[in-house]
């Protein structure tokens, strides 16, 4: 049975070691760090990933995906990284170098060193079972804290989108709506309640909201989205837009300046028990315009008393929007963009379509016939459903 010293000297005669020159001689190594939490955060290599020893077997693939790519490892002296050195050796690494001396050589040598920013105690608590997901991690949650999301409406889909958004810890949240809170409102709006009625809703979701998560800063714009404030509002600078807009104006008018603005929709709609969620990015899919060029005529639109809706549906369609544009601010996964999901709740049924691109759309195509904001008439005050 082999000593702790001896199964280090072992180890170490059985990988590669470099010391620092010779590691920074590595043209597009991996550099990895191995130490545990408290460690990376008094500082690490710049460029370097941190794959904690407790979780390495399982993280290491998805950190280094190319099992050819050179990878130099780190701990704080050379010898924790030579064990992770060897198990990348059994997993198939083909050139790993565990770095001699680690961290501590490094920088007794003034070589350089990152800080990282870092969540607070009580964040990494708070936001926990973020953190614990490789997809996002601390990094990740960091960049919700940062990120910027403007709701489009505190109705339906603007209320979960707005209560999920706030509890994942997204920074800053703007809440276009200039509507008050009534009482046919309570059976979907669940941002809102009795204690808030004949309240703008702009400020009943911001109570709300604060009661939840005090770290998320709640801008609210109580007035109606127009040609006229459109970019007003939109220079405030965000990251993505949910549109839980109700009525078609508004959806156009999102449209066109999204498209110039260059910033992603999260677009979603419901009528009673159907659902449709998708993404338009601008330059990378289409755009609302591209599904539907022009508005329905007045007579052909929907009538507003026809526009009932089951509750717990904008509870789904509006979830479904806000798992999209956490992942357009993470940038993560594969976000719905070119697709356009249908739900059916009557028979629980989600299905999908493909929708292009097109060259001739009047905003977004190659020769725009749309260069300025349009308001259409009103032609459903009441809104569709939302
Ligand atoms: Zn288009």
């Amino acid at each position: 049975m082999a000593t702790y010293r001896e199964l280090l000297d072992q180890t170490k005669r059985e990988i590669s070691e470099v010391d620092a020159r010779a590691a920074q001689d590595l043209d597009g190594a991996a550099w990895i760090d191995v130490r545990e939490i408290d460690e990376w955060t008094e500082g690490h290599i710049p460029g370097a990933r941190h794959v904690p020893r407790g979780h390495f077997e399982s993280r290491i693939e998805t950190a280094v995906p190319d099992k050819s790519q050179q990878v130099v490892i780190y701990c704080a002296s050379g010898n924790r990284s030579a064990f992770a050195a060897k198990t990348m050796e059994n997993l198939g690494y083909a050139n790993v170098h565990s770095l001699q001396g680690g961290f501590t050589d490094w920088k007794r040598n003034g070589l350089d060193i990152t800080i990282p920013r870092t969540l607070s105690p009580e964040k990494r608590t708070r936001y926990s079972r973020h953190v614990l997901i490789p997809e996002i991690g601390e990094e990740g949650q960091l960049k919700l804290l940062d990120s910027r999301i403007l709701l489009i409406g505190a109705g339906g889909l603007g209320s979960p989108a707005s209560l999920y958004l706030a509890a994942a810890g997204v920074g800053k949240l703007g809440i276009i709506d200039a509507d008050i809170v009534d009482e046919t409102n309570l059976q979907r709006q669940i941002v809102h309640s009795l204690n808030t009625l004949g309240e703008p809703k702009v400020d009943s979701a911001k109570r709300t909201i604060q009661a939840l998560n005090p770290d998320v800063e709640v801008v609210g714009y109580r007035e109606r989205l127009t040609s006229e404030n459109i970019d007003r509002i939109l220079g405030d600078g965000w990251d993505v837009i949910v549109d839980g807009a109700d009525n078609f104006p508004t959806r156009y008018l999102v449209n066109d300046a999204s498209v110039w603005h260059d910033i992603p929709v999260v677009h979603g709609s419901i009528y009673r028990f159907e659902g449709q969620v998708t993404v338009f990015k601008p330059k990378e899919g289409p755009c609302y315009r591209c599904l539907f060029p022009e508005p329905p005529p007045p007579e052909l639109a929907p009538s507003c008393s026809e526009g009932g809706v089951l509750g717990v549906l904008p509870g789904i369609v509006g979830s479904l929007q806000t798992s999209e544009a956490l992942k357009l601010a993470l940038g993560i996964g594969e976000p719905l963009i070119g697709r356009l999901l249908l739900f059916d709740a009557l028979a629980t049924d989600f299905s999908e379509v493909r929708i292009e691109r097109r060259p001739d759309c009047p905003v977004c195509g190659e020769h725009p016939t749309i260069t300025e904001y349009i308001d259409y008439v009103e032609f459903c005050a009441a809104g569709r459903g939302n």
